[in-house]
């Protein structure tokens, strides 16, 4: 039967946004020109913004991010936090790096140059220029759109924050002024702190990079042309829907390697592009497995790369400050020049890196305020694909003997950790920048692990794929998530979220003490006996030996201040084995057993369920035994591997 026409056309109107623009809903469109001075380490650029209102109220002026103005001075808010250093790398104080907006105006219209203001929402530092406001003379209405043409010059800096130069290395990343988020009537557009990532609406970039010949170009998207030029320059144009930002990087010394990348289930098509300095040549096909299975991962546990291109950069010798960074279909990963095999940095840096492109890339969720929506579930996800693929219990590090699985790696900084912030919480309010990363990072992956282990593979894995599928090319918060995952799991978890990802508690309990008392033969004066002397034993009667018997008492405490049922196995000379639940509410709880044998060991979660407690070396207790000794020499190693982490962006 036909479809009446009317209905037919009915559809059509309402499935019409969703069936031709693309992904995402296309809020900008840039169209960018930039050119390389490979000399002065600066970029001229020319934008030509296309911006819609998707809001329901008038606009009368616009914010932009000038993220490179963190570099300018050192009284930006970006180096107050940071003192001028970021994961161990110092700022050169020869080398600033700064954006400078030469003009903007509007399409065929007014010149909006004289009223550029540098605004500071954040903190109201005069001194720091990342956030510029312009008015408009009249407002941009709900739905419409409008176009601006801005030009730009970006002075590059020595890098030591993700973006910037080192010789002829360039990583060009939160280059151009990019326009806020409208979100909930207000502008979302924060200056750039030391601790935060970024925040912005997907669309369309088209970008011409030119740059001299001699130098190797990669960047965000497909390359649809390129030309050569009469002064010896070439230009690259780089074309990409449904992303939100749009990063470039150039080398001289950079090899290319493209290889095809095909998935049958689900359906993946993407071109790999490796662009390996020559000087780590001999680690490229580390990069290229672990890239491989980064895309495989990805794709099979929460939806299919769309992409048509996934480039991964490795940073020059000395800009080292530039690796293990995310842009959309673009990362940084990182090595140095000699690394063991069994050393596992480059794989772990690819597979986190290439992660982002979903947390981060496809699901927008505002890094600045809700960090954890990205580094949290993709640490979680990075866990589990360094597992499945290197090893549970070596998949950082395997050499000499020592062996680190990505769990230990991850429970190494929540153990002994302080008490100071929640998961979520906005990224520039932490005490620290430890405090930052052990919360969004590590704390935030291994509470996604112990509700994995709570509610089962399974359901974890639907509420991962229900939670990509429904939010991707989409800005999420944390809301958002905690509903997919009751939604899915038909499960109530307010007990759970709201004290892990409020709270800046922890989980921690412990067998607090471990006792077997011998219970002696009754002695002594009990009401309703008779006093009467017991009868001689008889020469020749044997006295039949009573069997021994014990009180056995397992006392299991609650150290931390957030609440999770246990499970608890108590071992018994005997070889008898009693498993035991506890809800976990009180602060303690006793368990008594008269038995005719000893206990010998008791251990709280005993199958490591539970990778959020704290403190595992209070999990366990052998009577008569003190706390078993750390293992020093493997925990030396991990502080080791950690600090050569340390210098990795992530
Ligand atoms: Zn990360």
């Amino acid at each position: 039967m036909r479809k009446s026409t009317p209905v037919f056309l009915a559809i059509i109107i309402f499935l019409g946004p969703a069936l031709f623009a693309g992904l995402s809903r296309q809020i900008v469109t840039y169209d960018l020109k930039a050119r390389l001075v490979p000399d002065e380490k600066k970029i001229e650029g020319q934008e030509v913004l296309t911006w819609l209102n998707d809001s329901d109220m008038p606009v009368s002026e616009l914010q932009f991010h000038l993220y490179l103005n963190a570099f300018k001075n050192n009284r930006t808010t970006f180096m107050k936090e940071s003192g001028g250093s970021h994961r161990g790398f110092k700022l050169d104080k020869e080398n600033w790096g700064f954006i400078t907006v030469k003009n903007i105006r509007i399409q065929d219209g007014a010149d909006l140059t004289p009223s550029m203001t540098f605004i500071q929402p954040d903190d109201g530092n005069s001194d720091d220029q990342t956030v510029m406001k312009v008015g408009l003379p009249t407002p941009v209405k709900p739905r419409e759109k409008i176009t601006l043409v801005i030009e730009f010059t970006s002075k590059m800096p020595k890098v030591f924050a993700r973006s910037g130069f080192v010789g002829d290395f360039f990583m060009v990343g939160q280059w151009f002024p990019k326009i806020g988020v409208f979100q909930d009537g207000a502008w979302n557009c924060h200056q750039y702190h030391s601790t935060t990532e970024f925040f912005a609406d997907f669309g369309v970039f088209k970008v011409d990079i030119t740059a001299p010949e001699k130098f190797v170009v990669g960047a965000t998207g497909k390359r649809i042309a390129e030309k050569k030029n009469a002064d010896g320059t070439k230009t690259y144009t780089h074309y990409q829907e449904d992303v939100h930002d749009f990063a470039w990087t150039v080398c001289p010394d950079f090899i290319e390697f493209k290889e095809k990348y095909t998935l049958d289930d689900p359906r993946v098509e993407t071109e790999m592009i490796l662009l390996v300095h020559r000087a780590h040549i001999k680690q490229k096909d580390r990069y290229a497995q672990a890239l491989r299975n980064g895309l495989e991962f990805y794709s099979k546990s929460y939806g299919a790369y769309p992409y048509e291109t996934i480039t991964l950069v490795d940073p020059a010798p000395g800009a080292m400050a530039a690796g293990g960074m995310e842009y959309p279909t673009l990362f940084t990963a990182d090595t140095i020049t000699w690394l063991p095999k069994g050393v596992r940095l480059p794989e772990m840096v690819t597979i986190h890196e290439f992660g982002h492109g979903y947390w981060y890339g496809m699901v927008g969720s505002n890094e600045f305020e809700e960090a954890w929506l990205d580094e949290g579930i993709n640490t979680y996800s990075e866990i589990k694909a360094m597992t499945k693929y290197y090893g549970e219990d070596r998949s950082m590090l395997d050499i000499g003997g020592i062996k680190v699985g990505s769990v230990a790696y991850n429970r190494i900084s929540v153990i002994g950790s302080g008490r100071f912030d929640p998961i979520v919480k906005n990224s520039w309010q932490y005490i620290s920048r430890g405090s930052y990363a052990l919360n969004v990072y590590s704390k935030a992956g291994l509470m996604l692990l112990t509700l994995e282990r709570w509610l089962g593979e399974d359901v974890m894995s639907r509420i991962m794929k229900a939670y990509f599928e429904r939010w991707k090319f989409r800005h999420p918060t944390t809301k958002d998530f905690v509903q997919v995952a009751e939604e899915v799991s038909g499960t109530d978890l307010s007990w759970f979220f709201n004290q892990v990802l409020t709270s800046p508690d922890k989980l921690d309990y412990a067998i607090s003490n471990l006792k077997a008392v011998e219970i002696e033969e009754a002695e002594g004066i009990f009401d309703g006996q008779t006093n009467e002397p017991k009868k001689e034993a008889k020469a020749g009667d044997k006295p039949k030996p009573a069997p021994k018997m014990y009180r056995n008492e397992v006392t299991v405490a609650r150290y931390g201040e957030w609440i999770f049922p246990q499970d608890i196995l108590i071992v018994f000379e005997n070889g008898e084995k009693v498993r035991q639940t506890w809800d976990g509410k009180d602060r303690w709880t006793r368990f008594i057993y008269t038995k005719n044998t000893k206990v010998v060991s008791a251990e709280v979660d005993p199958e490591h369920k539970i990778v959020l407690d704290a403190n595992y070396a209070n999990n366990s207790r052998i009577l008569g035994l003190k706390r078993p000794a750390v293992v020093k020499v493997a925990l030396g190693f991990m502080k080791w591997f950690q600090g050569l982490l340390s210098f990795v962006s992530l």
